[in-house]
């Protein structure tokens, strides 16, 4: 038997060691005071063959998948593996049903953009998707009678890709997040949304298909008309219920150009109003919204597009108001101008004269104008104690007073989104939780902060928390993170007996995604 042992780091001392049940790993001294990185998965069971050589315990791959974007909980997994195909996977989760005792926990990691460990595995694998890419061969374009142009994408695939590749075809999926560095599998574990999502609903509403391997090791293919109770589970599901492998998502006829454009506000309700009638005449490609607290305008990650020549006004209209409104939206176009109903519904909007800017860009850039973002954290690094709110409509007003306009300002945070969606574009039957109104709004607070300085954020994201409970605002929280059984129960409301339902079907012995910490 051979051993390899992957980016040793040549300071450190480096140990051989055979465990009695076959498992051949590399431990560095630093380890070796670890127990958790012997990495004995299963007390009563070899690992097989062609899993056992894809399993890592090095320091490096350790230390990456105890990590995420959100660079706030740290769990360390006994391992992780870097499958090379689907079947390898496939024997990962079979291997851990197959221990007698408790089994290890398995959970697939992404691009690790979650902000809260949401795909970390404590003493258990995480599973590196994007080595699954290495042997895969892309995005597959194809067309049919009834699906029309669809495209086949691993689950690893990052949309990013997905996207290069479809407009080769002169197709492109329909709804996006702000961010494409993100994968397929992690964003429709949880419903993928951003501007798009009022016309074509989020992410989660446009799979035709899946391929999921299950939490008892089986592969299925589901749709809405085959295999639906896991297809309808498993979208928005936090990974709950199987690792997607392969999704079919719809494409429609790319665009070549977007316009796009950006309008000030100073009363909210006029705001509302605004989006609210954007999208509800479905003129628009792309709506969102976000909150201007300080005179630095976000220019940097999602708008390409600079609003400084009205500066000065905006600056004493800040100093007035303490905080301004902004809507983007975008119509995408081909060859001819942009077309005349778009500009006559920007007519009827109620921004504050002058306040209106606009910039044209490819559809190419206009998807891509948040730039790929680090994620290798050191202590060092920026902690992101984000908060994702749906927000009913009917409490937009009381929200605005007790949330935007009393607590917002106490943080200094860039990056504050509030944007409509219909809900009719969501799919009830799917795991993803939504407010029980036919419009509810996002909140996105993209906070950053020093490590010193987390704590202070999340006690604001408390206060937002408690401010909705008080006055009765029945806020859901997306990208969710919890602490108790009964939050969860609370979060999933009518939809909980059936998530467990699904649970108890599809992962009886709680081993995918233990970092949601929903059944532990
Ligand atoms: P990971 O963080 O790696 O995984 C997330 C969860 O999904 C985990 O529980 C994991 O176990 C599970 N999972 C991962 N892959 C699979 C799979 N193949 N099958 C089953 N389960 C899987 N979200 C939006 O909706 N809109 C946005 O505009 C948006 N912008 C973002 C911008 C930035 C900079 C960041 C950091 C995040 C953003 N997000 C946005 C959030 C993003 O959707 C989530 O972080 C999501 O988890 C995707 O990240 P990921 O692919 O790295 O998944």
């Amino acid at each position: 038997m051979t051993a390899h042992c992957p980016n040793r780091p040549s300071h450190s001392i480096f140990f051989l060691l055979i465990i009695t049940f076959d498992i051949v790993i590399c431990i560095s001294a630093k380890t070796l005071t670890n127990p958790l990185q012997t990495a004995v998965l299963c007390k009563d069971q070899i690992p097989p063959h062609d899993i056992k050589k894809k399993i890592r315990t090095d320091p490096d791959s350790i230390t990456e998948a105890s990590n995420d974007y959100g660079n706030i909980v740290h769990k360390i997994p006994s391992a992780v593996f870097y499958p090379s195909s689907v079947k390898n996977i496939i024997k990962l989760i079979g291997y851990s049903n197959n221990c007698s005792g408790t089994p290890f926990s398995v959970a697939a990691r992404g691009q690790g953009h979650s902000v809260r460990g949401q795909a970390m595995a404590y003493k258990g694998v995480v599973v590196d998707m994007a080595s699954l890419s290495r042997n895969r061969s892309g995005v597959r374009v194809s067309w049919s009678p009834s699906s029309g142009f669809y495209a086949d994408v691993g689950g690893e695939a990052l949309w990013i890709d997905v996207l290069r590749d479809t407009l080769k075809h002169g197709v492109t999926p329909v709804s996006w997040t702000d961010y494409l560095y993100l994968t397929v599998g992690g964003t429709l574990s949880n419903a993928g949304i951003s501007g798009q999502s009022f016309l074509h609903g989020p992410q989660i509403s446009n799979v035709l298909q899946l391929d999921v391997i299950t939490g008892k090791g089986e592969l299925i293919k589901c749709s809405r008309k085959n295999e639906s109770e896991l297809f309808y589970a498993v979208l928005g599901g936090l990974g709950q219920f199987g690792i997607i492998t392969r999704a079919r998502i719809v494409l429609a006829k790319a665009p070549t150009r977007a316009k796009w454009v950006r309008l000030l506000y100073s009363n909210f309700s006029m705001y509302t109003k605004d989006q609210e009638k954007l999208i509800s005449s479905k003129v628009p490609n792309y709506v969102e919204g976000l909150l201007i607290t300080n005179e630095t305008i976000p220019d940097s990650w999602r708008s390409s597009f600079n609003s400084s020549s009205n500066q000065a006004q905006i600056t004493s209209l800040l100093r007035k108001h303490g905080l301004l409104y902004a809507i983007e939206l975008v119509k995408y176009y081909d060859d001819h101008d942009v077309n005349t109903e778009f500009e006559m519904l920007l007519e009827e909007m109620n921004f504050i004269p002058g306040l209106n800017f606009s910039a044209d860009v490819s559809y190419f850039d206009f998807l891509t104008r948040v730039p790929r973002l680090d994620v290798q954290n050191t202590p060092k690094s920026p902690t992101h104690p984000w908060l994702n709110l749906f927000v009913p409509k009917s409490r937009v007003l009381d929200f605005n007073a007790g949330v935007l306009v009393k607590l917002i300002p106490k943080i200094n945070t860039e990056l504050i989104l509030f944007y409509p969606f219909n809900r009719d574009k969501w799919d009830k039957r799917m795991s993803a939780v939504t407010p029980d109104e036919n419009i509810f709004y996002t909140l996105g607070l993209l906070h950053s902060s020093s490590p010193n300085e987390m704590k202070f954020y999340d006690e604001v994201n408390n206060e937002i928390l408690q401010f909705c409970q008080k006055a009765n605002i029945k806020i859901k929280q997306y990208l969710p993170h919890y602490k108790s059984r009964e939050d969860w129960i609370k979060h999933y409301g009518s939809k909980w007996d059936s998530f467990q339902e699904m649970k108890a079907k599809f992962d009886p012995r709680l081993i995918l995604s233990p970092g949601q910490r929903i059944f532990y």
